[in-house]
């Protein structure tokens, strides 16, 4: 068993998914906030539970151009497809799987989850449309029916997989998935099982606890290790991989933030190692164009180092330049500002200089 500095741990090569998504290069399109499970233990929040609305990474979807925009503005190399259950919207997923194959090419790596019984019929329709990689999502409501569908989907030509959270104690039941997975060529997935704000009554009322340096809950790591240390005893032809929590809401997120950030990054913005961006910004009431050309006139400051941000309604610099005009300027508001370079740029820190 391998082991990762961030905690997780594989059985095998990882399954193509993982490794685009550990280099943040995964697009996460959501394409529907619908399922029929009902889990105790599904984290998803508020804003998205129910709505049969689409996202894609923090972004409301209106119209294909806001996916594809997204997928350039963080030189995705593929897409995880995910929901509530996008097989619930058959037809929308089909229709991203296309849009982004057709635009972004074969190789551009499309998996998806869903916890729905699929019939070999949709599972062709899956494949036909370009999906590289199905994995399902055991639940008490489709188990054991589910199985014929993973079994299809291997046969369908899709790679398969099983993706689960690790309860705590539950380990024999890890194992025996995983063993029928060794039959059918397929991979497991477990996820550290996590708190979220919508989850947190229903896992305190059956007893789960926090781990205490995250979210996750106490037990599940040590169950999907232990479950994986009789796995290799067993030396079963099965590809596991375990992802902490930790690592799914930090490690990914900061790792496609950071590839956004280099991407986007305007010549004026610095990109801290948080995948985030950090400059100047300067308010003002009046013509921001007819300023800007001032200022650039009388303190000598190069045109690509300062912008007018429209949809801010301020001007953009560098921290340096910003800190410079402040001690002049007295009569405009300064502000060092960071920010993510998701589509809606939300400021994390505001510091007036
Ligand atoms: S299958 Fe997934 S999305 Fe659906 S309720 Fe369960 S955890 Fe939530």
């Amino acid at each position: 068993m391998q082991t990762t500095k961030e905690g997780n741990a594989y059985i095998g090569e990882l399954p193509e998914g993982c490794k685009l998504c550990m280099q943040g290069a995964k697009l996460v399109l959501f394409v529907s906030g619908l399922c029929r499970e009902g889990c105790y233990y599904c984290p998803l929040s508020e804003k998205r539970r129910g709505k049969d609305l689409v996202w894609v990474n923090e972004r409301r979807v209106m119209s294909d151009a806001d996916v594809l925009k997204e997928a350039l503005r963080m030189r995705a190399l593929g897409a995880g497809i995910t929901g509530g259950d996008p097989a619930l919207r058959l037809e929308r997923t089909l229709h991203y799987i296309q849009l982004l194959k057709t635009r972004f090419g074969e190789d551009f790596h499309v998996h998806m989850y869903t916890a729905t019984c699929l019939s070999e019929e949709e599972l062709t329709k899956l494949k036909d449309a370009g999906l590289d990689e199905l994995r399902f999502h055991i639940t008490e409501k489709n188990s054991p029916r589910v199985w014929e569908s993973i079994h299809s989907a291997g046969r369908a030509g899709i790679e398969v997989g099983v993706e689960i959270p690790a309860f705590p104690g539950r380990e024999v039941e890890i194992v025996e998935i995983a063993r029928k997975l060794a039959r059918l060529g397929g991979f497991l997935n477990l996820n550290e099982l996590e708190f979220s704000d919508t989850n947190a009554p229903d896992l305190k009322v059956r007893g789960f606890s926090l781990r205490g340096d995250s979210y996750a809950v106490a037990g599940s790591r040590e169950t999907a290790l232990k479950a994986m240390e009789r796995l290799e005893e067993e030396k079963l032809p099965v590809r596991v991989h375990f992802c902490t929590s930790r690592y799914k809401d930090a490690g990914q997120l900061r790792l496609r933030l950071l590839r956004t950030a280099l991407a986007t990054a305007r010549p004026y913005e610095e990109v801290t190692e948080e995948g985030l961006l950090l400059k100047g910004v300067i308010y003002a009431e009046g013509n921001l164009e007819r300023l800007r050309q001032r200022l650039m006139r009388e303190f000598d400051i190069p045109p690509h180092l300062i912008a007018v941000e429209r949809e801010k309604h301020r001007i953009e610099t560098t921290r340096e330049i910003a800190r410079e005009l402040a001690k002049y300027l007295k009569e405009l508001r300064f502000y060092i500002v960071e920010e993510y370079p998701t589509a809606d740029r939300l400021e994390t820190e505001v510091v007036p200089l």
